[in-house]
Formats: structure tokens, C-alpha cells, sequence
């Protein structure tokens, strides 16, 4: 079945589903989106979703022209008009078609898309196995200048990362920040493990409050799992027992092998095993 895109309170056919040339998403990558999973019919934390990208709209003064109750059915409506019980789902507002000037005033009207479609995840046996990650020498944006909170169109920061990781012969690679410290991955949060103490960067450490996570979190807290955010660097990668990455897409997936070298025991950890489970469990709930 072809697509249906809702723009603007509308459904198109894939095909049909367009934006002027001159919209500011497209000319400067002025606007902010989300990725949101369906499970099994049921979208997987979608309030969430919808405040953070309220909030992305928020950082950058972009006014979203829907409430956030009628973003959650606009995108609930679409989910339906595509009958999907698994997939992925992609909101985005852009500042809209204005002058080709960067002048924000001069835009007239956000465009509200909504796409729902099939995912594309890591290979399966990576899941199994473990995935191997590289360092890249493109750091993340520096928080004072595009914060790594707000999920803008203009991800070509990460995009840049993801290239060197792919020269590295990785799917996915590991941002450090202007301290040198890690933040987080092309698209993913990274998580270790250390005598069974669950260790994330910090929101400080200028990443995405990933919704993936905080479920983690959450789940650690329930199983008796201590957890710690704080500022981490590439010794703490190279020494660590366990270590995984989370994302909306992504979902849990293990890292073996970080800078060819391999993390721990080089085969996905108990812990990471645990809360991969853990997660599965929840999203089906
Ligand atoms: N970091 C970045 C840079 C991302 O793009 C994503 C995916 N949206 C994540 C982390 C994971 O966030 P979430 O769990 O909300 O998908």
C-alpha cells in the first residue's frame, strides 16, 4: 500500500505529498521533527514524544500552528490512515516558505508533516552478537551554539560522524564533545556498564534526552539496577564490562567492539541482555 502523508490536516499518496521550494526545513534545515515508534498498534510513548518536539519548536521560536492534543490525533489519524501495526512514525514542522533570506520572520505558514512508515533497523545478528562502534573526529555540536536537546532538521552534524564511521567500516560511530568527553552517537544514546553500575552521559554532556533512554533508565530503577548519569570519556568506552547503545529505531542494541578493540568480554553483556529483554517486554505491554 502507498503511504498516506498527512500535510497540513490533509492526507496525500506518497507520491503527491510536497512542500515548496522555498520553505525554510528544506533551504536551512529550520525546523524540528520526531521519531516515534508503533508496537503492535499501540504508539510507544507519544505524549513524550509530542513535548519534545514542542520543546524543540520551543528552543528554535518556531510556533507549531496545532495544539499538542491535536498533534497526538494528527499523528494517531495518520498511524490509522496507514493501518500500520509496526512501523515508524516521522513528524515535522518547518518554519515554512518565506524569502530566500534567513529572516524567520519572513516565512508565512510551518508546514505539519506526518509520515508512517516501515523501519530499517541494524542487521538482527547484530543484536545478537553486538555491534562494533568507532570514535569519529567530528564532535558534537557545541550546546551554545545548535543544542544536541533540540531535535532540528539540520542534522548534519551527525550525518558528517555517520560518514567517518562508515569510512571506519561502523553503522554507527561515538561523537566525544568539545570537552572530550562522550556524548552520545549518530543517532543512538550510549550506555556502559562497570561492575554492574549502569553509566550514561549526562544530559549536560550535550546529547539528545533520548526517549529509548529514559525507558532504560526507568527500567534499571525497577530492576535494582544502580545507574548513573555523568560526564564519561573514552577511557570509561575502552574499560568497560558491557555496552549498548538505544534509540527509537535503534531500540537496545549490544556494542562489542569500540575502536577495533573489544569492550569487556567482547559479547554482549548480562546487564545489556536484561534490559534489552526488559525493554522488549515494555513496548508490547
Ligand atoms: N541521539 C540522537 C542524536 C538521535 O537522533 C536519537 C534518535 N532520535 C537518539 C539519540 C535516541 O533518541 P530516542 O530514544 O528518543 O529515539
Amino acid at each position: 500500500m502507498t503511504p498516506k502523508v498527512y500535510v497540513n490536516g490533509k492526507f496525500f499518496d506518497k507520491p503527491d505529498a510536497k512542500i515548496s521550494v522555498y520553505d525554510h526545513g528544506l533551504l536551512y534545515g529550520d525546523g524540528v521533527f520526531e521519531g516515534i515508534r508503533i508496537y503492535e498498534g499501540k504508539v510507544f510513548r507519544l505524549k513524550e514524544h509530542v513535548d519534545r518536539l514542542f520543546e524543540s519548536a520551543r528552543a528554535i521560536k518556531l510556533e507549531i500552528p496545532l495544539s499538542r492534543s491535536q498533534m497526538m490525533e494528527a499523528i494517531q489519524s495518520t498511524v490509522n490512515a496507514n493501518n500500520k501495526k509496526n512501523g515508524y512514525i516521522r513528524p515535522v514542522v518547518t518554519r515554512g516558505a518565506g524569502t530566500l533570506g534567513l529572516d524567520p520572520r519572513k516565512t508565512t505558514d510551518p508546514q505539519v508533516i506526518v509520515i508512517v512508515d516501515d523501519i530499517t533497523m541494524y542487521p538482527a545478528e547484530l543484536y545478537e552478537n553486538g555491534m562494533e562502534i568507532a570514535t569519529v573526529a567530528t564532535i558534537r555540536n557545541h550546546p551554545a551554539a545548535l543544542n544536541p536537546r533540540v531535535k532540528s532538521l539540520n542534522y548534519l552534524n551527525n550525518i558528517l560522524a555517520k560518514l567517518e564511521g562508515i569510512q571506519a567500516g561502523c553503522l554507527e560511530c561515538l561523537m566525544l564533545n568539545h570537552k572530550g568527553e562522550i556524548s552520545e552517537c549518530s543517532g543512538d544514546n550510549i550506555f556502559l556498564v562497570k561492575h554492574g553500575i549502569l553509566r550514561t552521559p549526562s544530559i549536560d554532556s550535550g546529547i539528545l534526552e533520548g526517549i529509548t533512554r529514559n525507558a532504560v533508565l526507568e527500567l534499571a530503577r525497577d530492576a535494582g539496577i544502580s545507574a548513573q548519569e555523568l560526564a564519561l570519556t573514552r577511557h570509561d568506552v575502552l574499560t568497560a564490562d558491557e555496552c549498548f547503545l538505544t534509540g527509537t529505531a535503534a531500540e537496545v542494541i549490544p556494542v562489542t567492539k569500540c575502536d577495533g578493540r573489544p569492550i569487556g568480554a567482547g559479547k554482549p553483556g548480562p546487564i545489556t541482555r536484561q534490559l534489552r529483554e526488559a525493554f522488549h517486554k515494555l513496548v508490547r505491554q
